[in-house]
């Protein structure tokens, strides 16, 4: 029995309904991730987080590594304390950011060296200590330390990053300490080749984690691709263990991938997307910054109950984001995570009740075409 019990509700073809005991609260699944980079979800309250039906948010370990110290945050007594938030917590890493972020990195058995993009300070970054930076955090959910490499790459690349990823994946494993309501997620890479990820898949099931993600998607390659490895890699997984896809996505993806046995997500786009004036909607996404918005008395979706469609305009949030108003910002994150919550929540439902196909075919008729009215 894991340390972070998972139980699966319901099915629906490939599809999931699930739930996730942790040691801050349960999280129903398949449940999107706001992303909290800088144990902050920008532009939002804690409890305007909670509000949007979030119960598990991510942190990023490279960013908080470096400002203000794993350390620092133990001493103030975890994250969860830090920042005010009492539900779940899930720290990636570090990997991706090292490898997107930091400059001069250079990458050995031992770990990642690299210099901070704050201050050039040097760094290195082992599995052993990648881990112990989210025991000092206090997440609920550790990741593994993979090596994420861009994409395309060569399929030689991809295998030695792959293999480097797998041994990574075991210090990582031994390093963990494991608490009840804790557990630690194994990372399956191996590009867009479905016989590296099913190598991947096999040996981290091996080492035997409380839960497995899906890596290395969502940098370029396309949806099509992204659900061909969704379509080989799954099914390699445990079907009692969660199934995390990192970095996905926008809604379509988010269907696709929970129709193919995902559980968990992250991504920064409803977040970022609200900060640059992009609203989405049940009849897809709403550019807030285009003058046809300007006169229009109609919240952003009459059917939401966000604080934005409760209270504002698509007139007022037009003028709000063409100012550059921190206002505008607010409420269009507070609308996005609450637009991705309903979304994971409608899935939930439809799984249960045995109607996800047609829930996902009346997602894709409404989302035809691109930008909504
Ligand atoms: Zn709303």
């Amino acid at each position: 029995m894991s340390a972070l019990p998972f139980t699966v509700l319901a099915r629906d073809g490939r599809a999931r309904r699930g739930r996730l005991k942790t040691a801050h609260g349960i999280v129903e699944t398949p449940a999107f991730m706001p992303v909290g980079t800088a144990a902050t979800v920008k532009a939002m309250t804690p409890e305007g987080v909670a509000a949007t039906g979030a119960r598990l948010i991510l942190a990023n370990t490279y960013h908080l590594m470096l400002r203000p110290g794993a350390e620092r945050v133990a001493a103030l007594g975890g994250l969860h304390r830090f920042m005010n938030w009492p539900y779940a917590i899930l720290t990636d890493s570090g990997g991706f950011q090292v490898m997107s972020l930091a400059s001069l990195r250079r990458i050995a058995e031992e770990g990642v060296t690299f210099r901070s993009h704050l201050d050039g300070s040097r760094h290195l970054l082992t599995p052993e200590r990648a881990v112990e930076i989210q025991r000092l955090l206090g997440a609920d959910v550790t990741m593994a330390l993979d090596e994420c490499i861009p994409y395309p790459a060569s399929r030689e690349a991809v295998a030695s990053s792959m293999q480097l990823t797998l041994r990574w994946a075991e210090r990582s494993r031994r390093a963990f300490r494991t608490r009840p309501g804790h557990g630690i997620f194994g990372i399956v890479q191996g590009g867009v080749h479905a016989d590296l990820r099913l190598e991947a898949a096999a040996r981290l099931v091996a080492i035997d984690f409380d839960g497995y993600a899906v890596g290395g998607l969502a940098i370029g390659e396309g949806q099509e691709v992204t659900f061909a490895v969704l379509d080989a890699t799954v099914p390699a997984l445990p079907e009692d263990k969660p199934r995390y896809l990192m970095g996905v996505g926008k809604p379509a993806d988010l269907v696709g991938a929970v129709a193919r046995g995902v559980d968990l997500f992250d991504c920064v786009v409803p977040t970022r997307s609200g900060r640059t004036g992009q609203a989405f909607t049940r009849n897809g996404a709403l550019n807030l910054r285009n003058a046809r918005h300007a006169e229009d008395p109609w919240p952003l979706d009459r059917d939401c109950s966000c604080p934005a469609c409760a209270g504002y305009s698509r007139a007022y949030l037009h003028h709000l984001t063409r100012c550059g108003e921190i206002l505008g910002s607010m409420l269009l994150t507070a609308h996005n995570l609450r637009y991705y919550a309903d979304l994971m929540e409608d899935m939930r439902a439809a799984i249960a009740s045995g109607s996800f196909a047609s829930f996902a075919a009346a997602f894709a008729e409404a989302h035809r075409g691109g930008q909504a009215s």
